[in-house]
C-alpha cells in the first residue's frame, strides 16, 4: 500500500482561491496520479489541472509559499518513475492540449504541453509535415512530457530526439519567473546577463558553470545518438555538440536554420524531467512526412545474429531498424488483438528485426528493399526475409512493435519483465558485443530477461524478469542495475536513450557524470 501523503489543510483552499482550473485533493484523485508506467507507487499531495499558464505560475507560487514540491506531469507513461512524487501534480493534458499556431511557411508549430503526439500529428498531416520524434506511446504521451524526457522512438536514426526539434521553450522557473527561451547570440547574451533579478543570473551563472566544468563535460557525455541520461550540458558546449551524431532530418534543420548553433537555454530544459522548470508553451520544428514506407522483417536463429547484422542493414540507410525477440512473437501469437500482425512469420525465430524505409518514391523504397537483400543474402542466423505485402500489413507490424510492453507483461508467473535497466544505449557497433555481456549479467543472477528496441540506434530495451514481490529478487534488482551502469560506463554508453532517469537512474547519474 502507498503511505499516504501528508499536506498542510490550507493549501488546497489557496490554490483553489486563485485557479480557474481544478484543484483536486481527494483520495481517489490522488491514488490516481500514484502510479505511471514505472516500478513507483507513491502517492502526490494533490493535483491541479491548470486552464491557463496563469494558473500554472499562481499553482507554482502557492506551491512555494508552503514549501511543496511540483511535479509537472503528461500522460504519465514514464518508465522510470518521474511522473510520481510526494508533490503537487500539474496536469497538464486535461486543459491545456491546444494547438495554438502553425507557420507552414516556418513549418513551425507553437502548442501547449498537454497536446498528445498523435493530435499535433493528426493536425499536422494534411499539410505533408509530422513532429520528428514518435514515440510507441504517440496516443497518450504529451509534448510537455517528450520535452521533459526528450523523448525518442523507432525512427530516430532518421528524425533524432525532441532536442534537435525543440526551438523555443516557454517555462515557469519554481520562484515563479517566466522564461521564453530560444536561439540567442552571444550578444544577446551578454545584455540578457546584465539584466536584473533572476534571468540575470541564470544567464551570467549558467554559462559560467558551463565554462567551468568544460574539461569534465567533454570527458564523460558519450559520443552516441541516443543520450538522455543526465542533463543537456553537451549542447552548450560547441566542439562537443559537433562531435556527437546527427541523424539526417536534424542535421537538414540545422543546415535550414543556422541560428540553431546559436546559445539556446531551451536546450537544458529538455530531458530535465521537469526539474528545473516547468513548460508552459514550446515552439517545435514540423518536418516532412515521407510519402511512402516499406517495411521487411528479418528472421533470425539467435538475438546475436540479429544484432551483429544490424551495422550492415544500417548501411542501406533505413529509418527504423527494431528488435522483437522470441517472447513478444509467441505473446502476439497467443493474443487476440495482435495473433494476425505476425502471421506471416511462419518459424520460431528467437529474434526478428523490422526494417523500414521511408521515401518520397516507391522506387527509392524498392531501391533500399534490394539493397538490404543483397547485403543480407547468405548472413549467418538469417533464415528468411518476409516483406510486407500491403501499408496495412505495415501497420499490423507497427502496432504489434508499439504494444510490445504491454504484451510483455502478459506473461505469466511471479517474475515479470520490468523497467529498470531498460533503456540502455550504446554504439550501434558494440551492441552485439554490448547485449552479450548484459545477458552474462542477468545469467550470473540466475535470472532471464525479454530483449526488444531500437537495434538501428544500439537503444535496446532489456527487460529482466524479476518478482518484486520478493526480497531476494529486489536484491538482484539493485546489484544488476548497478552492475550494468558499470558496463554501459565501459562501453561509452548511457543507462537511457529515451525514458529517462526517473527514480530508478538517477542516482547513478554521479558516477557517469561525475
Ligand atoms: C509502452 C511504452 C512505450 C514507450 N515507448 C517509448 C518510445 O518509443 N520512445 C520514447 O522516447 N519513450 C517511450 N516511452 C516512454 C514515454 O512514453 C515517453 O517518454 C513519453 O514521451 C512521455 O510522455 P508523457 O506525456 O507520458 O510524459 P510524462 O510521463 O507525464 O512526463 C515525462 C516527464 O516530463 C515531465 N513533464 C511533463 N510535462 C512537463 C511540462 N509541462 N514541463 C516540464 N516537464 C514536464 C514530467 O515531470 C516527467 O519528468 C514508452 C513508455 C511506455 C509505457
Amino acid at each position: 500500500m502507498p503511505r499516504p501523503t501528508a499536506f498542510p489543510p490550507e493549501l488546497a483552499a489557496a490554490l483553489s482561491a486563485r485557479i480557474a482550473g481544478d484543484v483536486r485533493f481527494d483520495d481517489m484523485s490522488r491514488g490516481l496520479y500514484s502510479t505511471d508506467a514505472s516500478i513507483y507507487q507513491i502517492t502526490p499531495i494533490g493535483v491541479v489541472l491548470p486552464h491557463s499558464r496563469d494558473d500554472v505560475l499562481a499553482a507554482i507560487e502557492i506551491a512555494a509559499r508552503f514549501e511543496v514540491p511540483i511535479l509537472p506531469r503528461g500522460g504519465g507513461t514514464s518508465l522510470s518513475g518521474q511522473t510520481v512524487a510526494a508533490a503537487l501534480v500539474i496536469d497538464f493534458t486535461r486543459y491545456m492540449n491546444r494547438v495554438l499556431e502553425i507557420d507552414l511557411e516556418r513549418k513551425l508549430v507553437r502548442v501547449e504541453p498537454g497536446v498528445v503526439l498523435d493530435q499535433l500529428n493528426a493536425v499536422l498531416k494534411p499539410h505533408g509535415l509530422q513532429f520528428g520524434p514518435d514515440v510507441a506511446t504517440s496516443s497518450r504521451a504529451s509534448l510537455g512530457g517528450m520535452i521533459g524526457n526528450n523523448s525518442a522512438g523507432s525512427r530516430s536514426i532518421r528524425q533524432g530526439k525532441v532536442i534537435d526539434h525543440v526551438r523555443e521553450l516557454e517555462v515557469t522557473l519554481a520562484d515563479g519567473t517566466r522564461l521564453r527561451c530560444g536561439p540567442t547570440t552571444a550578444d544577446a547574451v551578454s545584455a540578457l546577463a546584465s539584466s536584473p533579478g533572476p534571468v540575470g543570473e541564470i544567464h551570467r551563472e549558467f554559462p559560467r558553470i558551463v565554462a567551468e566544468n568544460r574539461r569534465e563535460i567533454l570527458a564523460k557525455y558519450p559520443r552516441i545518438l541516443r543520450r538522455v541520461s543526465g542533463y543537456n550540458l553537451d549542447a552548450f558546449v560547441p566542439e562537443l555538440y559537433n562531435q556527437m551524431p546527427l541523424a539526417p532530418v536534424p542535421r537538414e534543420l540545422d543546415r535550414q536554420w543556422p541560428d540553431r548553433s546559436e546559445f539556446n537555454l531551451a536546450r537544458i530544459f529538455v530531458g530535465a524531467e521537469g526539474t528545473l522548470g516547468t513548460v508552459t508553451e514550446a515552439l517545435l520544428h514540423a518536418v516532412p512526412l515521407p510519402r511512402h514506407r516499406g517495411v521487411i522483417l528479418l528472421e533470425f536463429r539467435t538475438i546475436d545474429a540479429a544484432l551483429e547484422a544490424t551495422p550492415t542493414i544500417i548501411e542501406c540507410e533505413p529509418s527504423a531498424v527494431e528488435l522483437l525477440d522470441r517472447n513478444i512473437i509467441e505473446l502476439s501469437r497467443q493474443n487476440l488483438k495482435y495473433r494476425k500482425s505476425l502471421d506471416f512469420v511462419s518459424g520460431t525465430p528467437e529474434a526478428l528485426l523490422i526494417v523500414e524505409f521511408s521515401a518520397d518514391s516507391q522506387v527509392a523504397i524498392q531501391d533500399g528493399l534490394q539493397l538490404l537483400e543483397q547485403k543480407m543474402k547468405g548472413r549467418p542466423g538469417l533464415d528468411r526475409f518476409l516483406p510486407a505485402a500491403t501499408p496495412q500489413q505495415c501497420e499490423q507490424i507497427w502496432n504489434c512493435r508499439k504494444a510490445s510492453a504491454p504484451l510483455l507483461l502478459s506473461i505469466p508467473g511471479a517474475r515479470k519483465p520490468i523497467a529498470f535497466v531498460e533503456d540502455t544505449a550504446v554504439e550501434p557497433a558494440r551492441l552485439a558485443a554490448f547485449t552479450r555481456r548484459f545477458r552474462g549479467i542477468l545469467s550470473k543472477h540466475r535470472i532471464t530477461g525479454a530483449y526488444y528496441g531500437h537495434a538501428s540506434v544500439g537503444c535496446l530495451h532489456i527487460r529482466p524478469m524479476i518478482d518484486t514481490k520478493s526480497a531476494a529478487d529486489l536484491a538482484i534488482l539493485r546489484a544488476v542495475s548497478d552492475e550494468v551502469a558499470q558496463l554501459v560506463q565501459e562501453y561509452g554508453g548511457a543507462m537511457t536513450g529515451e525514458h529517462g532517469d526517473g527514480l530508478a537512474r538517477s542516482y547513478h547519474n554521479l558516477k557517469l557524470f561525475g
